[in-house]
């Protein structure tokens, strides 16, 4: 994983972060991008844009490929990657980038700043990469769903976990406070304190055991499993008391699957508890004693995830990948031609120009103000 040139931010123009902007809404619909789309979506008044689409190639954020029937543009991770901080940085969430401190399964977290230099943590979610090309090599699997699904996938599991964090954050449950997101990246409060498996003793592991315990049932009776309860996503704060991160797979007590999520992040902690502190218990929640008090799911499902179609489902359940939908894909149902010879109706070209506006006007404008209300508070 290259490590991220933040210097560059400081380089890209408006012009620059229209043209990645471009190929980005090209890349739903077309693996490469041909040259001639991403001009003309981006409608740059002087033109120029072969030239800009050259630098920003020079400088890795874009790649210039042979495809087997044509050839184009495609964003690169680091193109993304800069897309999302750019913006991030546009809306003064973010104002400096530090070290990298995790690498997750599927992300790389950082430490960043924002504008009064107060240390938060950021989360770029890399999904669907690896496994995706493993995908791929098993033939043309989905025609439809190209490399660009990378991305996709990416910036649901983002949006998600966002949508997640913000409703148990309402609910005061001990989670990392969420500050804002944009495509894959999620930034957040920085947990201090390191996660449970660093930690070899504990002063009362009973007492943890059953504050773990009591998450997970409150969880449950809020309609939703963490379903990755593990040592890895619990944090112990200064105090010992734990923090949950790490909520993309998150589902809803109504899953079908529901009680066999429920049983794992009770086995999980159990087994942890057993092997680490040797502390064993008779007690440890059944799904079926769950009393539904609130429905923290559906609101999630609400605020935000609209009914993803079929198709979509289907390739992310292949990848074992579970949600609702994201949020702002502005559903042009009409999907567009894959194939580059197709012409562009006036209407469909519009529409993508459309996009390219709304995303950056998105881009540039500060997020829903009572997100921060709680820290604002202090
Ligand atoms: P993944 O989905 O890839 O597992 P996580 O959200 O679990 O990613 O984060 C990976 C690691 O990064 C965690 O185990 C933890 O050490 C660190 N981390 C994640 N979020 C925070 C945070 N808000 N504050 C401090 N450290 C964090
Ligand atoms: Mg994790």
């Amino acid at each position: 994983m290259g490590k991220l040139d933040v210097a560059i931010l400081r380089y890209l123009t408006a012009e620059d972060f229209r043209v990645l902007t471009a190929v980005e809404m090209g890349m739903k619909n077309h693996e490469l991008v041909p040259g001639s789309l991403v001009a003309s979506i981006a409608n740059l008044r002087h033109g120029g844009v072969y030239k800009l689409m050259k630098e920003l190639c020079k400088h890795r954020l874009l790649t210039y490929e042979r495809g087997k029937q044509y050839d184009g543009y495609r964003l690169t991770n680091a193109g993304y990657d800069y897309l999302a901080l750019k913006a991030l940085a546009n809306r003064k969430v973010i104002a400096s980038f530090g070290n990298q401190i995790g690498v997750g399964k599927e992300s790389n977290i950082y430490i960043v700043a924002d504008e009064e230099q107060n240390p938060i943590c950021l989360k770029l979610h890399r999904l669907g990469r690896t496994c995706f090309r493993n995908v791929k090599d098993k033939r043309d699997y989905h025609a439809h769903r190209n490399r660009a699904s990378w991305l996709y996938l990416s910036r649901i599991s983002a949006t998600k976990e966002f949508a997640y964090m913000k409703a148990l954050y309402d609910r005061d449950f001990p989670v990392p406070r969420p500050i804002d997101f944009n495509r894959h990246c999620v930034v957040m409060e920085l947990v201090r304190g390191g996660p449970l498996t660093r930690v070899t003793a504990v002063d009362d592991p009973e007492v943890l055991y059953d504050e773990l315990m009591n998450l997970i049932v409150r969880l449950g009776n809020c309609g939703v499993i963490h379903g990755d309860f593990n040592e890895f996503n619990i944090m112990l704060d200064e105090n010992g008391h734990p923090i949950i991160i790490d909520f993309p797979q998150m589902v809803s007590t109504s899953h079908p699957n529901a009680e066999l999520y429920f049983d794992r992040d009770v086995r999980c902690v159990r087994e942890f508890f057993k092997k680490r502190f040797g502390y064993e218990s008779e007690l440890y929640p059944r799904f079926s004693e769950l009393e539904r008090e609130d429905r923290l799911d559906a609101d999630v499902e609400c605020s935000g995830y609209k009914r993803s179609s079929q198709h979509d489902r289907d390739l992310l359940q292949e990848l074992g990948i579970e949600l609702g939908e994201e949020s702002d894909e502005s559903s042009s149902e009409e999907e567009f031609s894959q194939d580059h010879d197709a012409s562009y109706s006036t209407h469909e070209l519009d529409a993508l120009r459309e996009q390219v506006d709304a995303s950056i006007l998105n881009d540039e404008t500060k997020p829903i103000g009572e997100l921060i209300s709680k820290t604002t508070e202090l």
